[in-house]
């Protein structure tokens, strides 16, 4: 128990360390930023250079960002929440960049289902990453349904269902993996994120497509915190 202990305090350890060069860059990067754009403003010819400065720069911001959130030493705050409500809230979040893109978005999270145990914050930010995802997949508009149903074993299980482009089966295996995508401006972490974050709650993601017609993600995700009482007790020799 003691090697177990030490090991994800080493983890905790990296974490932190990237977390910090990772807040520490974007300092510099936004005053680069700022710079360039002040340059941009003031000096005649090669704009086109200065947009392609700015273009790359967000890319590393976007890239920092994500990246934070998933370094960031996990301070998690675990509470019963209402799913539908959740839901709502993200919807609205997400709502501006989908009418841009002609999407719809619905709601068919029942106010019916039961509490589920998460940190909040986190899953909604799962579930921003996968309606991003499906709007992204949708460039000439569409529709996305979110979904859920409760099961008997304990857990809330949402789908995320697009009619968006679909994803090849051989590429399903590399979905999750650190920084791949097929996007231009993609970053390749918002899967692998998400998939760390259910994971940490004990639930599970999987990712179904047809190509041409669609993809749909399932999360599952428990209405009831560990029972570490009863494990510790357990493990007692
Ligand atoms: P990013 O969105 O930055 O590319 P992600 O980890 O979110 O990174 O997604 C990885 C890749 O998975 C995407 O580039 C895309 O090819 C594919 N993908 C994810 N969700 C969908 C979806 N709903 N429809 C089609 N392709 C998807
Ligand atoms: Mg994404």
């Amino acid at each position: 128990a003691e090697e177990l202990i030490i090991k994800s305090e080493k983890l905790a350890v990296v974490g932190q360390l990237a977390a910090g060069v990772a807040h520490e860059i974007r300092n510099p990067l936004t005053s680069l930023k700022g710079f360039i754009q002040l340059m941009r403003s003031t000096v005649d010819g090669k704009h086109e250079y200065f947009q392609i400065m700015l273009t790359e720069l967000d890319r590393i911001e976007s890239i920092i960002q994500e990246f934070l959130l998933f370094a960031k030493p996990q301070i998690s705050d675990f509470r019963y929440v209402d799913p539908c409500h959740m839901l709502g809230q993200v919807i609205a979040i997400m709502q501006t960049q989908a009418m841009l893109n002609n999407v719809q978005i619905v709601n068919d999270v029942g106010s019916d289902m039961p509490a589920i145990w998460c940190d909040e914050n986190h899953i909604k930010q799962v579930f921003m990453n996968l309606l991003k995802n499906s709007i992204e997949a949708m460039p000439t508009g569409g529709a996305i349904h979110v979904t859920s149903r409760s099961g008997p074993d304990g857990m809330v299980t949402f789908q995320v269902v697009d009619n968006g482009c679909g994803i090849p089966p051989e590429r399903i295996p590399k979905l999750g993996e650190p920084f791949y995508t097929t996007k231009e401006k993609g970053t390749g972490l918002g899967l692998m994120v998400s998939h760390r974050i259910v994971e940490a709650h004990r639930g599970t993601l999987s990712i179904r497509s047809v190509v041409g017609k669609g993809t749909t993600v399932e999360i599952s995700l428990p209405t009831d915190p560990p029972d570490d009482a009863e494990s510790t007790e357990k493990a007692a020799p």
